[in-house]
């Protein structure tokens, strides 16, 4: 028989631990289910930009489990596989029900379109310069994307790497990218990846016909909210938090009082009180 909950906050991230958190001190029973663990993409950031203190990621997510922990919130590591109306939750593992959910599945990881790709996933190509970016110490690197996140990844990718370049998959760079143009081992490049090539790990990514010699790529391109095992996105009920809503400005404070915001309504949903 299916665990029943009042509300199931999908995504364990920045947005869905504030969710747990703000429904289980509204009174509701809530589960925050991850395919991964808890933190989402803070598990990958050393120190966090814009934010007092730069915390480190890790804690800043471990602090967020406290949080919804301590406020009564329960934690399952599955994968969700279909959310039906209802709300009937299918995981690779139990299966849920609840009478709201919020969706803070993120953003996933970025993809260039390649049939070649996967392959060279974890042979070079990369979605994390703090994982990753100390085994290319002194080699050359791409990183593909245009925003941000990605021109912060070039940035730091440029305190180790011999030399990086921004391709901006056609797209104009975030203003940031201007610091990128102030470093001599550092260039933007504003076309599309066409190929990857090498044996046996990466050598080469091609873009408008030139090869560039590259240990690594770092997408950060292509990233799409992963909601594709939802079968009705505009149930009453169902709330959007954090990288995944449409309108998400992509920060950690600002997932963070989405998540928030999403997980008082789910609350006053299911628990039928009026939100706020
Ligand atoms: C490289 C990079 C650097 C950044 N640096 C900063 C920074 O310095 N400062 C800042 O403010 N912001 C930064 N950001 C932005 C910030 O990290 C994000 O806006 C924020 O973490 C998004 O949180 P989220 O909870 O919406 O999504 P996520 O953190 O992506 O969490 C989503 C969670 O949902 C889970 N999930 C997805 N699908 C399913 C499923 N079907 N079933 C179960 N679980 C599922 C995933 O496993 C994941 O744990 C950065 C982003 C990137 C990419």
């Amino acid at each position: 028989m299916a665990q029943d909950w009042d509300v199931v906050v999908v995504g364990a991230g920045v947005a869905g631990l504030a969710a747990a958190r703000a429904a289980a001190e509204a009174g509701a029973r809530t589960c925050v289910i991850d395919r991964m663990g808890p933190g989402g993409v803070l598990m990958n950031l050393s120190g966090l930009h814009d934010m007092p203190g730069s915390p480190n990621g890790i804690d800043y997510a471990s602090a967020l489990l406290d949080a919804a922990m301590a406020a009564g919130a329960e934690l399952a590591i599955a994968e969700v596989t279909a959310l039906t109306p209802g709300f009937q939750i299918a995981t690779d593992d139990e299966a849920h029900s609840a009478r709201a959910v919020v969706l803070a599945v993120g953003l996933g990881n970025g993809r260039l379109g390649l049939a070649e790709e996967d392959g060279y996933e974890g042979q070079g190509l990369s979605h994390c310069a703090a994982c990753d970016g100390p085994l290319y110490a002194g080699a050359r690197v791409v990183v593909a994307g245009h925003d941000r996140w990605a021109v912060q990844e070039a940035l730091d990718l440029a305190a180790t790497v011999e030399h990086v370049t921004l391709v901006t998959q056609g797209t104009e760079p975030h203003e940031s990218a201007a610091a990128l143009g102030t470093l001599p081992n550092a260039a933007i490049w504003p076309g599309r990846v066409a190929a990857l090539a090498g044996t046996g790990g990466l050598d080469s990514v091609s873009v408008d016909g030139t090869a560039l010699p590259a240990r690594a790529i770092f997408v950060l391109a292509g990233r799409v909210a992963p909601l594709g095992f939802v079968a009705d996105a505009s149930a009453p009920g169902l709330f959007l938090a954090g990288d995944c809503a449409p309108t998400a400005v992509e920060t950690v404070p600002a997932a963070e009082a989405s998540g928030a915001a999403a997980g008082a309504a789910a609350a006053a949903f299911a628990l039928g009180k009026p939100a706020g």
